[in-house]
């Protein structure tokens, strides 16, 4: 059985999902917000099958 798993992404600052990676220097990989300009290594990490949002994607 496959189970199509997936991380999603958040932004610490305003738990937005417009969340993007940009490109990762020495420091790894660089994340920058796009609704408050956050910019960091540091994102929320969520697996998408325990969110709501996973049935959704199901249909
Ligand atoms: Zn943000």
């Amino acid at each position: 059985m496959h189970i199509d798993l997936f991380t999603m992404f958040f932004c610490p600052a305003c738990k937005s999902q417009e969340i993007y990676a940009v490109a990762g220097g020495y420091l790894g990989q660089i994340y920058l917000c796009k609704q408050c300009g956050y910019r960091g290594s540091f994102v929320l990490e969520i697996d998408a099958a325990d969110t709501p949002a996973a049935t959704e994607k199901d249909k």
